[in-house]
């Protein structure tokens, strides 16, 4: 691959950074360098901001109709480059190029078309006794993204955003900042007005730091860790931002003892499943199996066996299901998660915790199990293909580990009975439970319980994050 060194997209036009200092982008399967980012600076973020500044009123006073359109159309446009955003996401992530496909960059594309959708019936306007209340786009957006989706992380936010008719300035993740760049390609393509649309790059603790307290954005769109969104609410606080966080998880599977073994069966590798997507490096990832304690040793068996057909290696390889961790230092934290695992009293049902002999920052796919609930590894997100199998004696139990952290992201339950299942899925305290397996739905709402977040993402929930409610009394015709 050619090394490119990544512009800005500022106000319609490619610009370079003000600054000429670098970071290195490597591929995480080679550890070979791939492309430079700027390192950023706040003067780029203030260009950018005056760009989408300018731009706000006009692209506030356009149809929603006309905005949706222009979301869809990019939805189209992204589509048609499909399998050049999935070179870049497997170079830059390194997740196996057929997972890639759909759940990278088709996720991203789902996106936009269900912000298209949702802004087609969405209450714009309503009249309410003698007022008339209208949704008005909150305005200037900062949109800071992490590097495990990199395309969907953005696209998640910003068909929303233009949808209600807000400006956006992206920062990237530094670590995976290629899909951003084609996006943007892909932004100018399809007519998006100048300065609707802008994306700058560079570090969190310069460029990041400057979009969440720069007094002319209206809101902070964070998605990533837990310890910037903290960060990022303190940055917020001096102009008094609406802010809207997606953070981590810790979400839990808990398989109920009235399965059959059938279904049982089909649930332990279902949940392995979610657990190792993306090498486990997504914030919703079912990282605690929660299993009857008599189910313990059949539990085990059928995890080892699932973890183990996983074939480590080659991102680009058609066989491969496991790639590499993003970076050396996400790779050696995952390493250290698992030894903390044994070390305080887990088992190791199948894994290692040496790093792979050779080039790219892969780690074996791993199951602990007999872990405590309140074990580090059960209670830290580790985002590596690590699951931590928990037992419990009674469905209260249960219930009580699945919530018993910080984290209300995600989970699963598994039930005979479907209605049982609901049942329980109502007490866990997290934002989309499966029930025995039920699909991914992208109008349905994404975010967080407690500290995994603030606000919602997905179809119209996305939509309402970016808008301010305004109302009109009229006085009656006399
Ligand atoms: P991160 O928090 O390190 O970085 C995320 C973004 O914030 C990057 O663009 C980074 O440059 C920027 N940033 C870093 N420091 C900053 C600062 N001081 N001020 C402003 N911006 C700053 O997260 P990451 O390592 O890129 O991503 C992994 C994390 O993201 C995991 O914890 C994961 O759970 C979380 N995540 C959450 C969701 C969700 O929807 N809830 C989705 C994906 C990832």
């Amino acid at each position: 691959m050619r090394i490119v060194v990544l512009d800005l997209y500022v106000d319609g036009a490619w610009i370079p950074s003000v600054t000429t200092d670098l970071i290195e982008v490597l591929n995480p399967a080679t550890g070979e360098r791939i492309a430079q980012v700027p390192a950023g600076a706040a003067a780029d973020v203030d260009r950018a901001v005056e760009a989408a500044a300018r731009a706000r009123e006009g692209w506030a006073a356009t149809d929603p109709g006309e905005r949706a359109k222009l979301v869809s159309r990019l939805a189209d446009e992204l589509e048609r480059r499909q399998d050049e955003l999935t070179d870049l996401v497997v170079a830059e992530v390194g997740t196996p190029r057929r997972t890639a496909r759909w759940a990278q960059v088709g996720l991203g594309i789902l996106d936009l078309r269900e912000a298209a959708a949702a802004a087609a019936d969405f209450p714009w306007e309503e009249p309410l006794r003698n007022s008339v209340i209208v949704r008005e786009p909150v305005g200037v957006v900062g949109a800071i993204t992490p590097w495990n989706y990199p395309l969907h992380q953005i696209t998640a936010k910003i068909g929303a955003a233009f949808a209600a008719g807000c400006t956006v300035v992206v920062k990237a993740s530094e670590v995976a900042p290629l899909t951003a760049n084609l996006l943007a390609e892909a932004v100018h393509a399809v007519g998006v007005p100048a300065g609707v649309f802008n994306l700058v790059h560079g570090h969190g603790w310069t460029v990041g730091e400057a979009l969440a307290a720069h007094p002319d954005v209206d809101m902070v769109s964070f998605t990533g860790s837990n310890a910037v969104g903290k960060r990022i609410i303190e940055l917020s606080a001096g102009t008094v931002k609406r802010v809207s966080l997606e953070l981590g998880g810790k979400s839990a599977a808990v398989l109920l003892a009235d399965l059959t073994d059938e279904e049982f069966a089909k649930a332990v590798p279902h949940t392995v499943r979610a657990c190792y997507m993306n090498g486990g490096q997504s914030c919703n990832a079912q990282t605690r199996m929660l299993v009857p304690r008599e189910r313990l040793g059949a539990a085990e068996e059928l995890a080892k066996r699932a973890a183990e057909s996983y074939t480590l290696g080659d991102p680009t390889a058609d066989g491969t299901r496991l790639g590499p961790m993003v970076t050396e230092a996400q790779r050696d934290k995952v390493l250290g998660y698992v030894r903390t695992g044994l070390s305080e009293g887990a088992r190791l049902v199948t894994g290692s915790t040496e790093a792979w002999d050779g080039p790219g920052y892969f780690v074996a796919p791993t199951v602990l199990s007999d872990v405590s609930p309140e074990a580090t590894v059960a209670q830290e997100e580790i985002f590596g293909p690590v699951l931590s199998i928990i037992p419990f004696d009674t469905e209260d139990e249960a219930v009580a580990i699945a919530n018993g952290t910080i984290f209300g992201i995600a989970g699963a339950v598994w039930s005979t009975d479907a209605a049982h299942a609901e049942a329980v899925a109502r007490r866990i305290r997290a934002t989309q439970i499966e029930i025995n397996g039920g699909g991914f739905n992208g109008a349905a709402p994404f975010g967080g319980f407690k500290q995994s977040g603030h606000g919602r993402e997905g179809g119209a929930f996305g939509l309402e994050e970016f808008v301010e409610i305004k109302s009109m009394q009229f006085r009656p015709a006399s």
